[in-house]
């Protein structure tokens, strides 16, 4: 199955006081799908911390323990764009169908349901059908799933059938352990004071931990050097410095400009240009989404416009997003890229 990786298994996911509960749950549905009140799994927590990771090893230890079931991991934008599809060429109910012959369905990130009620609609009928038939559903959010917002009512409630246990960020022996196995697997080796220091100093989630050792191992193959601490503390300078950089409003406006390939200056200026409009509301909307400035402070930061600018702003970015699914779509990498750059 391409959709699942099989680099992503139980036995590489280290357990930790911040995953026990999401991880031997996991094992259970992974055992027995369909059969235990795990029923849908809800994994959630943020960004980097093994939502894909553990979803991924449910459904590939599923598949070695039981070859014969059908096992389908997707990403819920990917839902989407596949509803989008069926739905432009009136083949809804084979969407629907579809998806209720599959045995174990996984559905990635389900925060971008955000908005996309027809889809939702679709996703309730399948998740009906599927939990009825007594079939597994594994589900990941952002957030736990009462504060999922623009997911329906309905859909949440069931959400909360089965089990929702959330990830949080690993503490200091867990990331040693970590760090020990990725080392471990890739045949490499370094001093103990090292992997500590890295497991120290690099603590928001285990991406960036592994961000952290990688960048260390190209540095010191770039300097034809051993690593050391002080190898270490030298790339974690740079990588903190680079890393943990709070997002700004204007971080934003140049990403976007040049997304749209739009000049800077018009940005800001008082231009009616349909694009340019359009790629100033996007900034705005995503300004207000990942930064913690008022809606005052982004007016100002657009040429002096006032804050009911920005709120009409952000509404008819969530209006086109609901009927444009071009739109949409470069809102959603536009996200993706802004997300990355505040890691
Ligand atoms: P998310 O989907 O929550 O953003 P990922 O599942 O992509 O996070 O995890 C980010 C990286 O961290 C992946 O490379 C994953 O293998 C690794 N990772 C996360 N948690 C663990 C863990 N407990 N043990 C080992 N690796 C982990
Ligand atoms: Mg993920």
């Amino acid at each position: 199955d391409p959709q699942l990786n099989p680099i992503y298994t139980f036995e590489n996911f280290i357990e930790g006081d911040c995953n026990r509960v999401a991880r031997r749950a996991g094992k259970t549905v992974a055992e027995k799908p369909g059969a235990s009140s795990f029923n849908p799994l809800v994994i959630y927590g943020g960004v980097g911390l093994g939502k894909t990771h553990l979803a991924q090893a449910i459904g590939n230890e599923t598949k070695r323990l039981q070859p014969n079931k059908v096992v389908l991991y997707v990403s819920s934008e990917k839902f989407i764009n596949q509803f989008q599809d069926h739905s432009r060429n009136n083949a809804i109910n084979d969407f629907i169908h579809f998806y209720q012959l599959i045995d174990v369905l996984i559905i990635d990130d389900v925060q971008f349901f955000n908005r996309a009620e027809k889809s939702q609609d679709a996703f309730f009928a399948i998740f009906n059908h599927l939990h009825q038939s007594g079939k597994q559903l594994i589900l990941t959010s952002d957030k736990p799933p009462k504060d999922l917002e623009g997911v329906q009512e309905r859909l949440l409630s069931r959400f909360r059938w089965g089990l929702s246990a959330d990830l949080q960020v690993p503490d200091y022996e867990t990331r040693i352990e970590i760090l020990e196995r990725k080392m471990k697997n890739d045949g490499l080796e370094m001093p103990r004071e090292v992997v500590k220091y890295l497991a120290y100093n690099v603590n928001n989630n285990v991406r960036e931990l592994e961000g952290a050792l990688i960048s260390l191992l190209a540095q010191s193959s770039l300097n034809k050097r051993e690593i050391d601490l002080d190898l270490a503390k030298r790339v974690l300078r740079n990588f903190v410095k680079t890393s943990s950089k709070e997002i700004t409003i204007e971080t934003i406006q140049k990403m976007v400009c040049e997304y749209f390939d739009v000049p800077y200056d018009k940005l800001l200026q008082k231009t009616r240009k349909r694009e340019i409009v359009q790629a100033r509301q996007i900034t705005m909307y995503l300004a207000k989404a990942f930064t913690k400035n008022s809606l005052k402070t982004i007016g100002e930061h657009f040429g002096g416009r006032d804050h009911t600018t920005v709120i009409h702003s952000c509404q008819t970015v969530k209006d086109l997003m609901d009927t444009d699914s071009t739109f949409r779509e470069s809102v959603m990498e536009l996200q993706q890229k802004v997300q990355l750059a505040a890691m």
